[in-house]
């Protein structure tokens, strides 16, 4: 069964019209004045010329008229396209060029970014154009295959790629979520909605008719204060999210016992962490491992599973995950391979690049599509999956393939360490060679700590060097960038 997201907007605005669908720190809207706005500015969109199907971007903070012109958007019968505020003036550039937007929805902040990128744009909440069209909309047929949005992938490893979600692919999530209690739901989105992440969150409480809190920027006090207020249920955050609210000195003080489902998704997951949360923080933790682009997506219900914490747990029903080697042959049970997934939720493809949709893609013999995640893991023989790298970051010494995150684990057992990365940099003498970066606990000895991690590895192991950082590079999903930290490696001997 098909059903759009206006369309079901449009229902709760009937049904139960003075419900709140949408808050921020100063605004809020019911679902019957959201569904009022979303006609007007839909209408504004179509008076204006915006084609059936045509991507429509918006560069705005979190607040109750980004979401509210992101769902407009689907109304006129267009395309959202949220971009990443965290992005330069030329990635900008180049991603309105490539998706082809004739219209930019911006806050103060994104007029001023877009000035010169985008062809036309429009300040959120500008009373004057969201009223020009009246309310007169033309009906827009939707099919399943059509796009539902696109979204920039974060550009962790490269470039980032127009991911072009189609409306099954958004439609098999949500429908996945009826279950997941959304419908009296109030939901803290604390991350960036131009972000997958914050999505697959925010559009089940909606299509369901629960209530959105948007933070405009992430704080951990807010947050758990926001939370208290609101007697929030839901929240979907991102580790290092999660890091910040659990070290508050007094977490335990805030009442969040109206919690019931926390799920966390986008980067390694602290297994200690996971524990903590079970420990101290009410309502079930549930992470997920998936990617934009679809593919496959596992799930772990950590509450129920303390032992298996350092997983990303296992696929979820009607998604199959297999593991590859480099000849893109599947590898025994038990051994490790590139992830690749298949599910009902899938990408169409990266906008505008066959190329790199086709280098995404793996087939298996009966010539089904898979998705290529990048990922590397492993399968227990209870069907978990633990993911060890990036491919990309894999380092390879002299021959030998070193997984920086077991370097990392092993780093991060050292009491003055407080966060670490460890990247591989060029070497004249082994081609690739592990250097590590650290974020001090109080004062410490980067000579010291190296040497006390040298002494723990083996010989192919060894750290050329250790620096310590102020911060580790992240983007605004709370991603490591080690791109960065490779861009920024001096060329020097090592
Ligand atoms: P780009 O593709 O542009 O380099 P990206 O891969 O970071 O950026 P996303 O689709 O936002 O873009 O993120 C998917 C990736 O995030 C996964 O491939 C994986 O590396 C990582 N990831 C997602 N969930 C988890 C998780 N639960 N644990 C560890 N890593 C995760
Ligand atoms: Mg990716």
């Amino acid at each position: 069964d098909f059903a759009t997201l206006p369309d079901l907007i449009a229902a709760h605005a009937r049904e139960r019209g003075d419900k709140l669908a949408l808050v921020d720190g100063e605004q809020s809207l019911s679902y019957a004045s959201l569904d009022a706005e979303m006609t007007r500015a839909a209408a504004a969109l179509q008076q204006a010329g915006v084609r059936p199907h045509q991507p429509v971007a918006i560069l705005a903070a979190n607040s109750v008229a980004s979401a509210a012109a992101f769902l407009a958007i689907l109304r006129a019968g267009a395309v959202p396209t949220p971009l990443a505020a965290s992005a330069t003036p030329d990635q900008l550039a180049a991603m309105i060029a490539d998706c082809g937007a004739p219209i930019a929805f911006a806050d103060e902040a994104g007029s001023a970014a877009l000035t010169g990128a985008a062809a036309r744009i429009v300040r959120l909440g500008d009373p004057a154009w969201m009223g020009h069209g009246g309310t007169a909309l033309t009906p827009i047929p939707i099919g399943p295959a059509d796009p539902f949005n696109i979204i920039y992938s974060s550009g962790t490893t490269g470039t980032p790629k127009g991911i072009v979600q189609p409306h099954a692919m958004r439609w098999a999530h949500i429908a996945r979520n009826a279950a997941a209690g959304f419908g009296d739901a109030v939901t803290m989105i604390a991350t960036p909605l131009y972000s997958n992440t914050t999505l697959v969150s925010f559009l089940p409480t909606i299509a369901w008719g629960g209530t959105a809190v948007l933070m405009p920027r992430f704080d951990a006090r807010a947050f758990c204060t926001l939370a208290e207020r609101y007697r929030a249920t839901h929240a979907m955050l991102v580790p290092v999210q999660y890091q910040r609210i659990m070290a508050l000195p007094d977490f335990n003080a805030f009442d969040l016992t109206s919690f019931r489902l926390k799920t966390c998704t986008s980067a390694p997951f602290a297994a200690s962490l996971k524990a903590d949360i079970v420990a101290r923080c009410p309502g079930l933790l549930v992470e997920y491992y998936g990617m934009t682009e679809g593919g496959g997506t596992t799930m772990l219900v950590a509450n129920a599973h303390p032992d298996k914490l350092h997983s990303v747990g296992q696929p979820i029903e009607g998604h199959d995950i297999r593991l590859i080697d480099d000849d893109g042959r599947e590898v025994a049970q038990g051994d490790t391979g590139e992830v690749v997934g298949r599910s009902p939720a899938m990408m169409t493809g990266y906008h505008g690049r066959s190329d790199a949709t086709a280098q995404a893609e793996w087939f298996d013999a009966d010539g089904r599509r898979y998705i290529r995640h990048g990922d590397i893991g492993r399968f227990d023989e209870d069907g978990f999956l633990t993911l060890l790298d990036r491919k990309k970051d894999l380092i390879i010494s002299g021959g030998f393939n070193l997984y920086p995150s077991d370097l990392e684990a092993i780093l991060a057992g050292h009491p003055q360490v407080a966060d670490c990365t460890v990247i591989g940099v060029p070497s004249p003498l082994w081609g690739e060679t592990p250097v590590g970066f650290y974020v001090a606990r109080g004062q410490s000895d980067p000579a010291e700590i190296l040497a006390w991690f040298n002494a723990r590895v083996g010989k192919t192991q060894r750290l050329s060097a250790l620096e310590p950082i102020d911060e580790l590079p992240r983007s605004a999903i709370g991603k490591v960038l080690k791109r960065e930290l490779r861009d920024r490696w001096p060329e020097r001997p090592a």
